[in-house]
């Protein structure tokens, strides 16, 4: 019988659980033999597989986290270590790899390919920051959670008449703070792709109080500034004296959007298809609302950045 093994690795994000789940019984499903892999890349090094059933998969399709842990693993960047892993895959007579996780995860998976071995990444991670994919599991649902998290700060920023500094997560990239900034209707958002200058900042904040606005609402993503720093600027040069709150990994837990657990659940039942084909060492992508397998190769050059657009429309309707 044909084995398949699964690791989730990186940053852990809602709707990894349920990619296990999915491609657990779909591969099942289909006559393969499945294992997982404790703690991403570490794992392998470390032997640790565990067979999974379509019983030991039930019941996680809502939670938050990863079943199988995950773990940051920089050394599996060293050609050594890539080519144990490789040899101890094969001893375990693993015949497909698939990997959940973010970029540096895929990167991992294409220097096993690089090997000889077949593998599959589904992308999983909040910050939506992948090549090859418009869209990653999880980032919705830390949107929805961003969004909600900030309507709280915003119910008592507008008590007290403050501004209110909100950072939030994203690594180098402004997706989760510009989508959540356009969802929950904040003043100014700051993302890494283009900061506003801190004087600028001030600017804009001095001019919304003379607009009359009684509050404002600044999302941070944390590849922007340090959000400490912005608090304090705006304090030395403003008569304003900001909130602020950094939401963390608040926004890594919790159970999947709907919509994350059914992307998760279509992404799996199209890896396992395309490795039934013979088709594998592929990006599983979200392109215009459809699921594209994209090699790794062509992940790496095909960037989907923010929409300035949203920026644009963003100033428009914080006016
Ligand atoms: P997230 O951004 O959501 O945290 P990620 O998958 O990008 O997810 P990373 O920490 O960048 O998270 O990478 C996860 C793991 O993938 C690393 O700990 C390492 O084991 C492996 N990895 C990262 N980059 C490489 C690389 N260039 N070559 C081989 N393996 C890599």
């Amino acid at each position: 019988m044909r084995r398949i093994a699964i690791l989730t690795s990186g940053g852990d994000a809602p709707g990894m659980n349920s990619a296990i789940r999915a491609l657990t019984r779909k591969a099942i499903h289909e006559g393969f033999e499945v294992f997982g892999i404790e703690r991403g890349y570490l794992g392998i090094m470390e032997e640790q597989f565990i067979p999974l059933s379509n019983r030991s998969v039930g019941g996680i399709i809502t939670q938050g986290g990863t079943m199988l842990k995950t773990a940051r693993f920089p050394e599996f960047q060293n050609e050594d270590i890539q080519r144990k892993a490789y040899d101890i895959l094969k001893a375990h007579g693993i015949n497909h790899l698939i990997v959940i996780g973010g970029d540096g995860s895929m990167r991992g998976a294409t220097s096993l390919a690089e090997l000889g071995m077949s593998t599959m990444t589904i992308p999983c991670t909040i910050d939506n920051d992948m090549g090859g994919t418009q869209y990653t599991i999880g980032f919705d649902t830390a949107l929805n959670t961003v969004v909600d998290a900030v309507g709280r700060i915003r119910d008592t920023s507008n008590s007290h008449e403050r501004v209110a500094i909100v950072e939030v997560m994203g690594r180098k990239s402004g997706h989760i703070a510009l989508k959540a900034g356009l969802a929950c209707g904040a003043e100014i958002v700051l993302v890494p792709e283009n900061p506003m200058p801190l004087h600028e900042v001030c600017r804009h904040l001095k001019e919304t109080q003379i607009r009359g606005k009684e509050y404002s609402v600044i999302l941070v993503a944390e590849g922007a500034y340090n959000s400490g720093e912005v608090k304090s600027y705006i304090k030395k040069h403003t008569e304003f004296d900001p909130s602020l709150t950094v939401l963390g990994y608040l926004q890594r837990g919790g159970g999947p959007s709907a919509f994350d657990a059914i992307l998760a659940a279509r992404m799996s039942e199209t890896c396992i298809d395309l490795l039934m084909n013979g088709t594998d060492n592929r990006l599983l992508g979200y392109i215009d609302g459809h699921i594209r397998p994209i090699s790794y190769q062509e992940a790496e050059l095909l960037d989907f950045p923010i929409n300035e657009k949203d920026y644009t429309l963003l100033s428009i309707l914080s006016s």
